[in-house]
């Protein structure tokens, strides 16, 4: 997990240094979105079938986990171990909440008052943020949750999607962005779907990633119920013009690593800025005394 960060943010510093675009390929990033209406044992093991056809081609995938995986999770003791030996690899984890409007799958949490008297209500985002933890192995960090920004649950410090994202292929470029969510700072960064309405969008998200800007990251979801067997094909399709891009996959990191670098890339210019302020702090006062002198 550490050397992705440090290698994002080396990556980050070295385009910046350069003054120009990067090579032609941005950094990009992967989410798996564990949905809470697909959390069967079929949908466990097209989980594992996704995170093996990953590493084989050494791609990071962001997994982000609904409460309602914790039926299939905490069936089999060993896939604690499981999700704690893929962070080990490389892959990261994360939250995927469903709101309240979501067409016939909320996942029963939400912070709208509306909710408390729907059927299936269980709870505040801040109880489903505990009910996740829960689900987790203590040692295995919720680092970006992807939910709207009315139903973010506080204690987290990234956001993939969220208000204003949708399933266009071009919300897969975008840049980091601050934001203020329960009062905190919050980063968000876009992510588009592989697949909308049953439609798969390959063709479009290649040509998206092909004319992301330099300054941009590019990010892509999709389920692991896009991956039962016998349906690899489109998914692989996608892993394999990745590799085809970036054959090292240097380029391939989780969401949460891309924007811990961002955020530390701007607080390593903070003496820069302060700096900055310095200087015009001092020419206003050399004004203000010269004025005072005429
Ligand atoms: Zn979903």
């Amino acid at each position: 997990m550490r050397w992705r960060l440090l290698a994002a943010l080396v990556l980050m510093i070295a385009l910046g240094a350069a003054g120009v675009g990067r090579a032609q390929v941005p950094i990009y990033f992967n989410v798996i979105h564990c949905d809470p209406h697909f959390a069967s044992e079929a949908d466990w093991g097209a989980l594992e079938d996704l995170v093996s056809a990953a590493d084989a081609r050494g791609i990071a995938l962001t997994i982000q986990f609904n409460p309602a995986w914790s039926g299939v999770i905490s069936s089999d003791a060993s896939r604690a171990g499981d999700i704690l030996g893929w962070v080990a690899d490389g892959h990261e984890i994360g939250g995927h909440h469903h709101v309240l409007s979501h067409p016939g799958a909320w996942d029963g949490y939400s912070n709208q008052p509306a909710a408390v008297n729907a059927p299936g209500y269980l709870g505040s985002m801040q109880d489903w943020l505990a009910a996740l933890t829960a689900l987790l192995p203590s040692s295995a960090e919720i680092l970006t949750v992807s939910s709207k920004d009315f139903d973010f649950p506080a204690g987290v410090d990234f956001q993939t999607g969220g208000s204003g994202s949708t399933p266009s292929p071009s919300d897969a470029a975008s840049v980091p962005t601050l934001k203020s969510l329960n009062g905190a700072p919050v980063w968000q960064i876009d992510h588009a779907a592989l697949i909308a309405g049953g439609v798969w969008q390959t063709t479009q998200m290649k040509a998206v990633f092909n004319a992301t800007a330099a300054d941009q990251v590019f990010g892509v979801a999709f389920h692991p119920h896009d991956y039962y067997t016998g349906n690899h094909e489109n998914v692989d399709e996608w892993f394999d013009f990745l590799v085809g891009v970036d054959p090292d996959q240097s380029h391939s990191q989780t969401a949460g690593a891309i924007l811990e670098a961002h955020r530390q890339a701007l607080q390593a210019t903070v003496p820069g800025a302060s700096m900055g302020v310095l200087a015009v702090t001092s020419l206003l006062l050399l004004c203000a005394a010269l004025r005072a002198l005429r």
